[in-house]
């Protein structure tokens, strides 16, 4: 099946592109590396009227340092990230992320920005960073916004974001050499989306995430006070009992796949 017929506008400045959104007839999307888009719109699951399209707007793509906060612009894709763009102990973490997100035609053009503001449960990239913490950073018709990475995925394909307002990037902490993260993502095979997710990150203090939920990825509290204890390991049994207790709506084989991975992302942590 192909798409239904659409506009096409590729914008040149982010205020073009807020304008457009705010005053498009029908609805308007942005396509950021359209990986999502495409399929959705040839599957006719979408069918916007309008496509604003980021690909020349100026800087969206920057990777910045700044003291102790790493900027990414909204439409650095996978494939920059895999390759190591992104500096130090953050950068390490996300290389290993990004590299296991699809295969590399995907990673190629799908952005960091368009996988968040997608919010799809079983994407890698809205566990990974809200186990990073630090902000999205949003532009609207008033201006720039900050909004945390906790709370801004609020279920399945739902976000903060307003219908008038693009995701331009991310703020994450820059770790320092003695930080310890462990991604581990259950799927049928290499690249696939993912059944389950662990991430795990210990900067300043804990932050483990059980993500590829039927909602939103969530911070597992328990797990957390565990680490921040000083214990270098979770059992597979102790996990269990940290994601019911947390969210009861698991069935057996979700609960011990979850588990399973937040098990393994603290082993990987403390690898
Ligand atoms: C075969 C295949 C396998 C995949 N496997 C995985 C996987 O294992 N793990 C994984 O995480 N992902 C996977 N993906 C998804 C891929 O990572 C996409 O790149 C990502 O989900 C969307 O990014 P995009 O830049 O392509 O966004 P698009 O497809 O262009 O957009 C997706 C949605 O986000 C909106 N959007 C995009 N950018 C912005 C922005 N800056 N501001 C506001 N809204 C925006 C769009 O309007 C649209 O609604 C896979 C995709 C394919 C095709």
């Amino acid at each position: 099946m192909k798409s239904a017929k659409f506009d096409h506008q590729r914008m040149v400045t982010l205020e073009e592109a807020v304008a457009a959104l705010g005053s498009a007839d029908g609805e308007a999307r942005i396509m950021g590396g359209g990986q999502s888009l495409g399929p959705m719109m040839n599957l006719r699951l979408a069918q916007p009227d309008l496509l604003i399209d980021l690909s020349r707007v100026g800087g969206l793509d920057g990777i910045e340092v700044a003291g102790d906060t790493i900027r990414i612009g909204a439409r650095v894709t996978h494939a920059r990230i895999e390759d190591g763009a992104v500096p130090g102990v953050t950068g390490a973490y996300m290389q290993f992320v990004a590299s296991g997100i699809s295969y590399r035609s995907v990673r190629n053009r799908g952005t960091i920005g368009g996988s968040v503001a997608h919010a799809d449960p079983s994407a890698d990239w809205p566990s990974a960073l809200l186990a990073l913490g630090g902000d999205v950073v949003i532009a609207g018709q008033d201006g720039e916004r900050r909004m945390p990475l906790d709370g801004f995925q609020i279920g399945p394909f739902a976000t903060g974001l307003g219908f008038e307002e693009i995701l331009t990037g991310f703020e994450l902490p820059t770790l320092g050499e003695g930080a310890k993260c462990g991604y581990y993502k259950v799927n049928r095979k290499p690249g696939e989306f993912a059944d389950a997710i662990g991430a795990v990150v210990i900067g300043s203090a804990p932050r483990v995430v059980c993500g590829a939920t039927e909602a939103a990825p969530f911070r597992v509290a328990a797990a957390e006070e565990r680490l921040a204890a000083g214990v270098a390991e979770i059992s597979v049994a102790d996990a269990r009992d940290m994601i019911a207790a947390q969210d009861p709506g698991f069935d057996d084989y979700d609960l011990q796949i979850h588990a399973v991975a937040l098990s393994r992302a603290v082993g990987r942590a403390f690898a």
